[in-house]
C-alpha cells in the first residue's frame, strides 16, 4: 500500500506531480488554456520546434516509415544511422561514435562495458543521476568525491589498486549550470592511468566555437577520453552518442546491453538530427544571444533576496533553501503568467532546492525583463 509513503512525500513537500500541457515546444507553455512564458526546458537552442526539424522529420518518415522495427543488430540500422554516426564523430573530432535511443541507455551501456567487479570508478557527487544507477550496475567500486574537489579525487586515485580506473563526469552540472574542470581532469586520469568519460548533456550545441560542445570548449584531445552527449537537449530531437576510439565504439557494439537488447531509433529522427547538427554548427547567432541573455538574466538578478548560482551556461539556478520555499516562488510566478520548475532533493542536495531558470535562443530580451521584473516583485514581497 503506497498511500503512506505518498503521503510522507506530500507532507516534505517532496511528491512530484506531471503537468499536461497542450503546446509544442517552445517559450510558451499552455497549461489548462492558459499560456506561460516558460524558462523550462532544455532546448538551449530553440531547435526543437524548427521548421526545417520538422520537415526533416517528415521527409525522414516518408523515406524510412515510422519505425525502425528491431534493434541495431537485427535489422534496425539503417544508412540513416550510420551516416548520423559518421557526422557526430567529426562534429566532435573524435574517431567513431555509436547512436543510442536515450542518454539514460548511453550512460549504462558505457559504464557497464568497460567495468566490472574488481575496477574502480571516480564520480563527482553532483553527477546526474544516470551516471550513478550505472556506477551500481557496473558492481565497480564507486568512490564519490565532492563536487569538483580535485584534491580529493587524487587522493582517491592514488589509493586505488584497481586494474581499470574510470573518473566519471557531467562536463556541465545539470542542476548547477557550472563546468567541471576537465583540463585539470584530464592531467589526474594521466597521471593515474585512468580513462575520463564525460557527460555533456548540456554542453553540447551550447559551449565550443560553433557548438561542437565541452571538448572544443576545452580544447581537448587524448586517447583517455570517452566522450558522450544527448540529442534531446540543445539537439531538439532526442536519442544520445558515445564518441570514442573506432575499438571502444566496436567493443560498444558487442557489449553493451542497452545497445544490443532495445529497437533502434526511429531513423526519421536520424534525418530530423543531421538537420538539427547543420543549424547548430552554422548558426552561431543562437549561441551569441545565449550569451547575452545570460548576462541581462545575471546582472537582474544582483539584488535579489536570493542568490543565483555561479554559471556560464544557459542553466541558471536561483537558490531558494527548503522545498516548501521553491514551489511557493514557482507559485508566485505562475501567478504572473511564468512558468519555471522547482528542483527540489533528492535531485538536488537537501536544503538546496532551488528554481532551475533555463534559457533558449528562443527567448527574447523582453522575455527575460519580463522574468527579472516578476522575481523583483516576489523578492520585494519576501522581504516586506
Ligand atoms: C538529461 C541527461 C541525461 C539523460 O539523457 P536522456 O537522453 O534524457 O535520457 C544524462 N546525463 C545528463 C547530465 C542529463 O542532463
Amino acid at each position: 500500500d503506497f498511500a503512506p509513503q505518498l503521503a510522507q512525500l506530500q507532507q516534505q513537500a517532496r511528491r512530484r506531480r506531471r503537468v499536461a500541457h497542450a503546446s509544442a515546444c517552445s517559450t510558451q507553455l499552455q497549461v489548462d488554456g492558459v499560456d506561460y512564458l516558460a524558462f523550462a526546458s532544455n532546448d538551449y537552442l530553440g531547435l526543437a520546434n524548427h521548421p526545417q526539424l520538422i520537415a526533416a522529420a517528415q521527409a525522414g518518415a516518408a523515406r524510412w516509415g515510422v519505425g525502425a522495427g528491431s534493434a541495431h543488430l537485427v535489422a534496425g540500422h539503417s544508412l540513416a544511422h550510420e551516416q548520423l554516426e559518421r557526422r557526430l564523430a567529426q562534429f566532435v573530432g573524435l574517431a567513431d561514435a555509436l547512436l543510442f535511443a536515450t542518454g539514460y541507455m548511453a550512460n549504462l551501456a558505457l559504464i557497464t562495458a568497460l567495468l566490472g567487479r574488481g575496477d574502480a570508478v571516480f564520480a563527482d557527487r553532483l553527477n546526474h543521476a544516470s551516471l550513478n544507477d550505472a556506477c551500481l550496475l557496473a558492481r565497480a567500486d564507486f568512490k564519490r568525491y565532492p563536487h569538483n574537489d580535485l584534491q580529493r579525487l587524487e587522493s582517491l586515485l592514488a589509493a586505488s589498486k584497481a586494474p581499470r580506473k574510470l573518473i566519471v563526469a557531467d562536463a556541465v552540472f545539470s542542476m548547477d549550470g557550472d563546468l567541471a574542470p576537465l583540463d585539470a581532469l584530464l592531467a589526474l586520469a594521466g597521471r593515474y592511468d585512468a580513462w575520463l568519460y564525460l557527460d555533456d548533456a548540456h554542453g553540447f550545441g551550447v559551449l565550443g566555437a560553433h557548438g561542437q560542445g565541452s571538448l572544443a570548449h576545452w580544447r581537448l584531445q587524448s586517447p583517455r577520453l570517452i566522450y558522450m552527449a544527448t540529442l534531446g537537449k540543445a539537439a531538439g530531437v532526442a536519442g544520445a552518442f558515445v564518441a570514442a576510439s573506432a575499438d571502444l565504439i566496436d567493443w560498444l557494439v558487442n557489449k553493451a546491453h542497452t545497445y544490443i537488447y532495445t529497437t533502434a531509433q526511429p531513423p526519421l529522427l536520424a534525418e530530423a538530427l543531421m538537420q538539427s547538427i547543420e543549424l547548430i554548427e552554422h548558426e552561431d547567432w543562437r549561441r551569441e544571444r545565449l550569451t547575452s541573455l545570460i548576462v541581462q538574466l545575471r546582472q537582474g538578478c544582483a539584488d535579489l533576496p536570493w542568490r543565483l548560482l555561479p554559471s556560464p551556461t544557459p542553466i541558471q539556478p536561483l537558490q531558494v533553501g527548503s522545498s516548501e520555499a521553491a514551489l511557493d516562488l514557482a507559485a508566485g510566478l505562475r501567478r504572473q503568467g511564468i512558468w519555471v520548475p522547482a528542483i527540489r532533493p533528492p535531485t538536488v542536495p537537501d536544503g538546496e532546492a532551488r528554481l532551475r531558470i533555463s534559457l533558449s535562443a528562443a527567448h527574447t530580451p523582453d522575455d527575460v525583463e519580463r522574468l527579472l521584473a516578476a522575481l523583483q516583485d516576489l523578492g520585494q514581497r519576501a522581504l516586506a
